[in-house]
């Protein structure tokens, strides 16, 4: 449909992280409220538009999925190119995923090199919070977080949506305010 907003500049978040995180569930319930239970490997790069309303304020999001790419580790340079922001996903019942995301996070930085790196926004989820078997510990990734600048760090859901909205509203104002 024919977007009826024109927004002065759309903001580009990518959303990283290990393969069956739940990338691409999170992303597709956030941009169409709809949960799918299946793990989808299309390869490709994927995207989605969103209209984020941060204090009434409109503006133009696209969240960027690595569809599949993961897997190869090598996630194409156009994917990461003029990003406003990073979103860096593990799996809260999976510490491999977490311990993943310091590769994703340096490969990240080394591959769009911004002139100053610790001003570059990132945000830290955890998704599948609705399981109970938390095998990643939320003070040890606070400790990352801190370490790297302070990155905000969210424990959500796709499954039930807990905080996922939070988590997209931080990313996007971060996006904003980058640039
Ligand atoms: P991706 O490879 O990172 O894109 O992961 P997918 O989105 O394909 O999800 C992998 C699997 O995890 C699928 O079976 C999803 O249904 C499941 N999943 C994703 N998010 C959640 C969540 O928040 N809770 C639970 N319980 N399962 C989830
Ligand atoms: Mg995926």
């Amino acid at each position: 449909s024919v977007n009826k907003i024109m927004p002065d500049r759309i903001h580009k978040i990518v959303v990283l992280g290990d393969s069956c995180v739940g990338k691409t569930t999170l992303i597709q319930s956030y941009a169409n409220e709809r949960y799918t239970s299946s793990c989808q490997a299309t390869i490709g790069v994927d995207l989605v538009m969103k209209n984020v309303n941060l204090n009434g304020r409109i503006i133009s999001v696209q969240i960027w999925d690595t569809a599949g790419m993961e897997r190869f580790q090598s996630i194409a340079a156009n994917m990461y190119r003029d990003s406003d922001c990073c979103v860096l996903v593990y799996d809260v019942t999976s510490p491999d995923s977490f311990t993943n995301l310091d590769m994703w996070h340096t490969d990240f930085l080394k591959s769009i090199s911004p002139i100053d790196t610790t001003r570059f926004p990132f945000v830290m989820i955890g998704n599948k919070a609705d399981l109970n078997d938390y095998n990643v510990s939320a003070e040890e990734v606070r400790q990352w977080c801190k370490l790297n600048n302070n990155i905000p760090h969210f424990e959500i859901s796709a499954k039930d949506s807990r905080h996922v909205e939070d988590a997209f509203r931080i990313a996007s104002k971060l996006a904003m305010d980058y640039a």
